[in-house]
């Protein structure tokens, strides 16, 4: 039979290592499990962190280590291993956990899978990651102070983001491959209201250039053919995020794919908490990620002593 842990938490990015922390502090018997090589999550791929307080303009794979750090040195157990599917016994009993290499059990789980950036494929994205090319303007926006980026979306998010880079940047234009925008009215108004955005409208972006740093970013008109370079600094790819939730369809409610849980991490499966950019919420960052964490714990310990 499988060892019986008091809790099981699914992940190792600022949520997961954060709730690994106190629940290392709690004392209960706790398993964390990764299907990365490396703990740290997205925080990995972020070139400089420059929003986590007391750590300003650390780089993201130091801040991703540190974390580890601290709940290595606090005791925590890891696994490394992809966590499939769960199965849920119900409020009281054990919850199994079903990996890629072994079946583990607990009395309580946090999901702490966090989500993935939808990437464009087009050339230079990946080479320039971090060097001008970021997935989020509340990150990085405030390294493009007086420069010229681009946002490439067309969504709520998008439109977001190019109302508060036009508050600093010197320019903003907004790349939508249609000719309208699916970004809620009142959002649409605000952003036409600025006039140091340009929409560039039925564009797509087919490759982002640079030498160690974006330059240039070449679109094309979908309907004309046109093609176009515009000389820049920053590209903003807002095409979606997808969370990590696959392996948990069917275990607890779901919004679009987010788990819907509260600041308190509770969701609609009894002893199975969610934390960090998988569950629903207003802002995806590191700091409600390690925050989350913490609140899933105590929520975790509640229903551990009540069951
Ligand atoms: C390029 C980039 C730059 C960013 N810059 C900043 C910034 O400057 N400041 C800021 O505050 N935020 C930033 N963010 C956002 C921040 O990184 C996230 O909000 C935060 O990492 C979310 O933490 P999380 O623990 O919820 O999820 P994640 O960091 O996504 O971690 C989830 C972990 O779960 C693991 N996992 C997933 N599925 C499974 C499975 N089935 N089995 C086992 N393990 C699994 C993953 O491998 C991963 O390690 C940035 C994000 C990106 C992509």
């Amino acid at each position: 039979m499988a060892h019986l842990y008091d809790l099981i938490i699914i992940g190792s990015g600022p949520a997961g290592l954060g709730a690994a922390i106190y629940a290392q502090r709690a004392r209960l018997d706790t398993l964390v499990i990764e299907k990365a090589m490396v703990s740290g999550g997205q925080v990995l791929t972020t070139y400089e962190v420059d929003n986590y307080p007391g750590l300003p303009g650390i780089s993201g794979y130091d801040l991703g280590l540190k974390l580890r750090e601290h709940a290595d040195k606090l005791g925590a157990q890891f696994a490394e291993d992809e966590v499939e599917r769960v199965e849920d016994g119900g409020p009281g009993a054990p919850k199994r956990v079903i990996c890629a290499g072994e079946t583990y059990e607990a009395r309580a789980l946090i999901l702490a899978t966090g989500a993935v950036h939808r990437k464009l494929g087009i050339p230079g994205e990946e080479e320039l990651a971090g060097m001008g090319v970021s997935y989020c303007a509340t990150c990085d926006g405030a390294f493009f102070r007086n420069k010229t980026a681009a946002v490439i979306g067309g969504g709520d998010v998008a439109v977001e983001d190019a109302i508060f880079l036009a508050r600093m940047c010197s320019k903003v234009y907004l790349i939508h491959r249609r000719d309208a925008l699916r970004a809620a009215k009142s959002l649409q108004e605000s952003l036409m209201a600025l006039d140091n955005v340009e929409i560039l409208w039925d564009s797509v972006a087919e490759s982002i250039e640079g030498s160690g740093q974006v330059e240039r970013l070449q679109i094309s008109n979908v309907k004309t053919g046109e093609k176009r370079k515009l000389e820049l600094q920053g590209v903003f790819i807002a095409v979606g995020i997808t969370p990590e939730s696959r392996a948990f369809e069917g275990l607890a409610e779901m919004d679009h794919g987010y788990i819907k849980a509260g600041e308190d991490g509770i969701t609609s499966a009894p002893g199975i908490f969610a934390a960090g950019d998988v569950r629903t919420k207003q802002l995806r960052q590191i700091i409600t990620a390690a925050a989350d964490g913490a609140n899933a714990v105590t929520s975790a310990e509640r229903y551990l002593t009540e069951h």
